[in-house]
């Protein structure tokens, strides 16, 4: 243990007034998935009001925002990656977070190449004999909120849809749960987030090509990666509007292997102190799986730390990939929870940020270290 993280790790006590307690229960979380977490109480600072409490923060997620969006997004006959909506699908969305970000949104133009197919198949046929381009033209949408520091989290959902045939680019894919809930989810936070100032830079950022394999996220992932940002955490947001019989049943996807072994210890202490925050901030009855296949494996493939927030609906949902999924069938004061979870994280998590001149360590460093 050098010198330099002791004295960062007692300037963060200093600076957060970090309960003792938090020492014991996160040191339970190393040997388990023990949740009895105790937060401080916290301020954030915001350039409207002079200072204000997370809870106030948190307490501004409009559910008839999320439901509006939700409804938007579906109303759209599909968002099939290969249909011809698909930039339309973009542009709206592009406005949208104009409207919230400003001159910080950036639209960034990637190509997809269908994997060749028998040609003849039956998938053509629903497809109307429509001949396949080559390549498609698609775009990842951003806004990049600055923070005082370039210490950075990524809030992340994707857009496109699909039903049972993922070849189907003419047929009905409204896409509620799957995944117009996680879009409007982070729309609120990115709307919320906007006059508040933090340490943390934030980007939200939206991806196309999901269903085919991830193509928004891997290309956006390799550019991250090329720009050097100093990315602490990817939450991506990948169906989140579901809750089977109102259960409330929510999953935090952690990393346990995948491609890098070296980031698991950070994802896996980030889930446990999102449970905490679940657990004081929400009704979720959260519970910690492990990653399923979403847009964060191209991440996690780079090394970055990612964990996902997911409602579980790719065992639960008997609408996912299927033209009935569709707005009435979510849970919106579900889908107000876990937008307001996000929201608490990405506060808790920014109030552990250190100003000092240690940028490399981060606030992730600081959970694992204490931890241990
Ligand atoms: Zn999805």
């Amino acid at each position: 243990m050098s010198f330099q993280i002791i004295f960062t790790f007692l300037f963060f006590f200093t600076l957060t007034n970090f309960p003792i307690t938090a020492f014991h229960l996160l040191d339970e979380a190393h040997h388990g998935f023990t949740t009895n977490f105790s937060f401080p109480e916290i301020t954030a600072k915001s350039d409207v009001d002079s200072v204000v409490t997370p809870q106030h923060i948190i307490d501004k997620v409009n559910p008839i925002y999320l439901e509006k969006t939700v409804h938007d997004l579906s109303s759209f006959h599909t968002r099939h990656t290969e249909s011809e909506l698909i930039d339309d699908v973009a542009f709206w969305l592009t406005e949208k977070l104009q409207s919230i970000c400003g001159t910080e949104v950036h639209v960034q133009n990637f190509t997809y190449t269908p994997e060749k197919t028998n040609g003849d198949d039956d998938n053509d046929v629903n497809n109307n004999h429509r001949p396949k381009p080559f390549f498609y033209n698609l775009k990842n949408i951003a806004c990049e909120k600055p923070g005082s520091t370039n210490n950075t989290i990524i809030i992340s959902a994707h857009y496109d849809s699909r039903m049972e045939d993922i070849n189907n680019s003419t047929a009905r894919a409204p896409g509620a749960d799957d995944n117009a809930s996680g879009v409007s989810a982070l729309l609120e936070v990115a709307r919320i987030l906007s006059n508040i100032s933090l340490n943390h830079s934030i980007i939200f950022v939206l991806f196309s090509g999901e269903e085919q394999g991830k193509w928004g996220s891997t290309h956006y992932a390799d550019y991250i990666d090329k720009m050097d940002v100093d990315l602490d955490l990817l939450i991506n947001l990948d169906m989140v509007g579901f809750s089977l019989e109102e259960t409330n049943d929510f999953l935090i996807e952690y990393d346990n292997g995948n491609v890098v072994q070296d980031n698991d210890k950070y994802s896996r202490v980030v889930a446990n102190f999102i449970k905490g925050v679940a657990e004081k901030y929400t009704n979720l009855n959260a519970t910690l799986g492990v990653l399923g296949n979403s847009d964060y494996l191209p991440f996690e493939a780079l090394g970055y730390t990612v964990v996902g927030f997911h409602d579980d609906g790719v065992t639960k949902n008997p609408d996912h990939h299927k033209s009935t999924d569709t707005p009435d069938i979510l849970d919106y004061e579900y889908l107000t929870s876990v937008t307001e979870l996000t929201l608490a994280t990405i506060l808790n998590l920014d109030r552990l940020t250190t100003t000092t001149d240690t940028p490399s360590f981060s606030v992730l460093d600081f959970l694992v270290f204490i931890a241990q």
